[in-house]
């Protein structure tokens, strides 16, 4: 596995890989969801690149970033492991030299939702992963699920932008008690963790209601709001029944159909989703 620190020393070993190549972007901390990511790269790629980056400018809480979980090393280990050939690490320098100006502002699908709670963080978003992707050339890239808006950020600038890149979103990855894996959640602490599990649980209500016929988005969504609001340690940020592929309002609960929700428990941002509707998703059952 080569490890690349720099521009230049990523062009050269990019420039050896044969294609077609995966590329994965993270941010580190890794955990089995990115491992999820880098196996649905295996399978379909004949390369896989993984840039690990932790990109200030789509963190509107200097402490958020701050408190961002780090560990460099283990990571590299992870990615050798998980049989990456080639790693993208750059220090922050490197990514934005002196002088950078240029932002990618992703229009009305990155205004609202996580866009709302957290300005900026989409154009942050937008701009480093074209950036990323510019530098690393991949066929296809590799996102998750559990950052819906971000997909559709994401896809919305692929398309935009005529950027040669294919997505492929895969589905979020779950402990055992429901909970979505993030990097962030290390930062709960044990009575904390119990009550995040109540996005999921209240998704889940939200599910088995819509299988039960319930098409009222706002009926959908107020199973979500009570289930999070009941947790006293919770503060629930939205609960939202949107399109999923332009998240806009829809009058009917029909697919294709994301149900999104944001809170925070003791100062730590999680969001959540399920979607609703064939073929958004890549289907990763063995
Ligand atoms: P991050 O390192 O948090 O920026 O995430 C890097 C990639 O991993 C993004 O495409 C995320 O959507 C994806 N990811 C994070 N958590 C999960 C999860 N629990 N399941 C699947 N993908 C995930």
């Amino acid at each position: 596995m080569i490890v690349a620190r720099t521009r230049t020393g990523l062009c050269e070993a990019r420039a050896t890989l044969p294609g077609p190549v995966g590329v994965v972007p993270t941010m580190g901390a890794l955990h089995d969801g990115h491992f999820a990511l880098l196996r649905a790269a295996r399978r379909r790629d004949r390369s896989l690149v993984a840039t690990l980056f932790v990109n200030r400018t789509q963190f509107n809480d200097p402490s958020d970033y701050a408190a961002y979980p780090r560990d460099e090393a283990a990571d590299l280990a992870a990615f050798e492991t998980a049989g990456v050939d080639l790693v993208f690490a750059p220090s922050v320098e490197e990514m934005y030299p002196e002088g950078f100006g240029t932002r990618i502002d992703p229009g009305p699908i990155g205004a609202d939702l996580e866009g709302a709670r957290r300005p900026g963080h989409f154009a942050g978003v937008a701009t480093v992963v074209a950036k990323l992707f510019n530098l690393t050339r991949p066929s296809r890239a590799y996102l998750g699920q559990k950052d819906w808006q971000q997909t559709r950020v994401i896809d919305r600038m692929v398309r935009d932008l005529n950027l040669p890149v294919d997505l492929v979103i895969v589905p979020t990855v779950r402990d055992p008690d429901g909970l979505a894996l993030s990097s962030r959640n290390v930062r709960l602490s044990p009575e904390q963790r119990q009550s995040a599990t109540a996005l999921w649980r209240g998704l889940e209500l939200a599910v088995s209601a819509w299988d039960d016929d319930e098409r009222s988005p706002e009926a959908l969504a107020d199973l979500v709001r009570i289930t999070v609001k009941a947790e006293p340690l919770a503060s629930i940020g939205y609960a939202e029944v949107r399109h999923a592929l332009t998240l806009e309002h829809v009058a009917v609960a029909d697919p294709p159909l994301v149900i999104a929700v944001a809170a925070e428990i003791g100062g730590v941002g999680l969001i959540d989703n399920v979607v609703l509707g064939e073929g958004l998703v890549v289907d990763e059952s063995p």
